[in-house]
């Protein structure tokens, strides 16, 4: 009797990215649809029953309308998923946080 068992990956992955035509420039404040590239980033989040998670995002870089500075460039912000230079979600964050209350966060150390 043979049973084929499927290979199990540790991790699953989700792919996602930004719905939104462009992103308002952190420093200027003006609105901008025009992608200058992407780029990916992987976030862990909230393991699924029996593996983890990871989420594919694919993240716009827009340039800035603004004639100021030379083509200056922003990445698309995705605030209520992850902090800017975070590898994990914010949930994940949080979950992790409340599970492990005495754990030092270290979240705004990086930049
Ligand atoms: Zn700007």
């Amino acid at each position: 009797m043979s049973r084929r068992s499927r290979p199990r990956s540790a991790w699953s992955e989700v792919v996602a990215r930004g719905r939104v035509a462009g992103a308002a420039c952190p420093d200027c404040g003006r609105f901008s649809d025009r992608v200058h590239d992407r780029y990916q980033r992987r976030l862990k989040d909230l393991p699924l029953v029996d593996q983890g998670s990871v989420i594919r995002l694919t993240v716009r870089r827009f340039i800035c309308g603004s004639a100021d500075y030379q083509r200056r460039t922003f990445a698309e912000p995705f605030s209520r998923l992850a902090a800017p230079h975070a590898r994990f979600t914010t949930r994940m964050v949080t979950a992790a946080r409340s599970s492990t209350a005495s754990t030092t966060t270290c979240s705004t150390a990086s930049g």
